[in-house]
């Protein structure tokens, strides 16, 4: 397969031309939500940069398997490693049973995703599912010497593995300076080293979710899952592994150690690629600093940050404004000139589906559409192919200005790219599509409104009652103008 995509490995920190392992197949595991509370502003944007990295790969040609896990055990409040469950503890004050929690907010996440767009991954694992799995792989860790249990736990051992490899490869971080810094934490004596992290934790007789294992009964650590699934469903080597920056150290650099422990020393990614993080009017968002925000709230407006509701398709289109790997703030300003913005495009989408040709263009389409493609080609770069599309924006309302002309034949592909990289891409959709929903309500209304049309002609007026008194019961009500028919939902 031939194509000029070039990707930023973070793992090397440049710029690498993508070469898949197995062309034209393409292996891509991207760290997915601790489901034990509403996704979040910060959901959006890993989501949503790993839909156009899956997007982009299948246009040019390539059988991606998307692998995005669930994370519903394992995951700790204190660095991941230690306290409770964060999902035990959300089902214990609510008194419900852990998958319960699973279940509500897994749903949930989905939910707001469709909302976004977001393509679905063709695997979803959970790590409850995967316990096997992770159980045989923590045995093969031990086997090959980078592990030791204490008191039915199991811990890696980050000093042997140091010894034989780069610790610290991807994060940068160095293992010496890891055990000066790292902090002892109550209940952590067990290990040998503060740098090492559980791959098997023993469970206090209070906790809930526990499995029966060689050591004990107990529950996987958190960065196992990950190691485990991964191998299941891609390999032990596979080309694309994502997730937001805040994930390289601890999580993906002991996901690295575990996969290289359990494997022979083989690096299981090819391209590791990580996201910036959002920042909110300037600050790290957090619970604590009272700067959190829902997808659900951004939806609906009800958070005393914001100034109204935005639309899922307007935070789409602010997240795409910035690189993937650059910072971004959110703020209400931002989000309106998003907004805007975003009018604009889907103003000139319509417009274009209506423009009529001319003898000549003044406009050279396939040098715009090679830009597109140069810039989706330079690390998916989203911005640069957005001031592009602005560029043909301007081209079109030009051309609709009898300003400027197109050919008919130049039209055809800039009606058909313009389509393919606003929409089948970059994922924007317009509002009606947005909600398919209320098309479809649309077409069941227009149906209705013409079949009373249709008994209006023919003076059978007990039917045209009937059609407008069942709807009125429905809160629907009929408004007829010159034009035809109105109708509206009385709220
Ligand atoms: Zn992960």
């Amino acid at each position: 397969m031939q194509n000029d995509l070039k990707i930023y490995n973070t793992l090397h920190r440049r710029k690498e031309v993508f070469e898949p392992i197995n062309t034209p197949h393409v292996g891509m595991y991207v760290c997915g939500p601790t489901v034990y509370g509403d996704a979040h502003l910060g959901h959006s944007r890993p989501a949503i940069t790993f839909d156009i990295v899956f997007r982009y790969l299948q246009e040019l040609g390539y059988k991606v398997r998307y692998v995005r896990n669930i994370t519903d055990v394992g995951h700790l409040e204190n660095d991941a490693d230690s306290g409770e469950d964060k999902i035990a503890k959300k089902a214990r004050l609510e008194q419900v049973e852990p998958m319960e929690i699973v279940q509500y907010y897994s749903d949930r996440y989905h939910y707001d995703m469709d909302l976004l767009n977001i393509k679905k991954p063709s695997i979803e694992p959970r790590a409850s599912g995967h316990i096997i799995e992770q159980i045989e792989m923590v045995k093969k860790i031990l086997d090959s010497g980078y592990a030791y249990e204490r008191n039915g736990s199991v811990y890696f051992n980050v000093g042997a593995y140091a010894e034989k490899f780069p610790y610290g490869e991807l994060s940068g971080r160095k293992y010496e300076e890891l055990i000066e810094n790292t902090r002892e934490l109550a209940g952590q004596e067990e290990k040998l080293n503060s740098a090492d992290f559980a791959l098997w934790k023993k469970a206090a007789p209070e906790h809930i979710m526990r499995w029966t294992s060689p050591w004990s009964e107990g529950f996987p650590g958190w960065h196992m899952e990950c190691s485990a699934m991964s191998k299941k469903y891609l390999g032990n080597r596979f080309d694309i592994h994502g997730g937001g920056m805040d994930l390289m150290f601890p999580h993906h650099e002991s996901e690295i150690a575990q996969s290289k422990a359990a494997n022979k020393g083989e690096e299981p990614v090819k391209y590791w690629m990580h996201n910036n993080m959002i920042t909110i009017n300037g600050q790290k968002m957090g619970k604590s600093l009272g700067n959190f925000i829902t997808l659900q709230e951004l939806f609906s407006g009800n958070n005393k940050i914001l100034e109204k509701a935005y639309s899922p398709m307007n935070i789409r289109f602010f997240i795409l404004q910035a690189h993937y790997r650059s910072p971004l703030d959110f703020s209400n300003e931002a989000l309106q000139a998003a907004e805007k913005g975003l009018d604009k495009l889907m103003a000139a989408a319509e417009l274009l589906t209506k423009l009529k040709p001319q003898e000549k263009s003044g406009f050279d389409v396939d040098h715009w559409i090679a830009k597109c493609y140069e810039a989706m080609n330079d690390d998916f770069n989203t911005p640069i192919l957005i001031a592009h599309l602005f560029e043909a924006v301007r081209v079109v309302n030009s051309v609709n200005a009898r300003l400027e002309t197109i050919s008919a034949h130049d039209l055809e592909k800039l009606q058909a790219k313009f389509k393919l990289f606003v929409f089948d891409i970059l994922g924007l959709e317009t509002e009606s599509e947005n909600n398919e929903q209320s098309a479809l309500l649309d077409g069941v209304m227009n149906t209705i409104i013409e079949l009373r049309q249709q008994a209006k002609h023919r003076k059978d007026w007990p039917t045209a009652d009937l059609i407008r008194n069942e709807l009125t019961k429905l809160n629907i009500s009929l408004k007829d103008t010159k034009e035809g028919t109105e109708w509206f939902v009385d709220k």
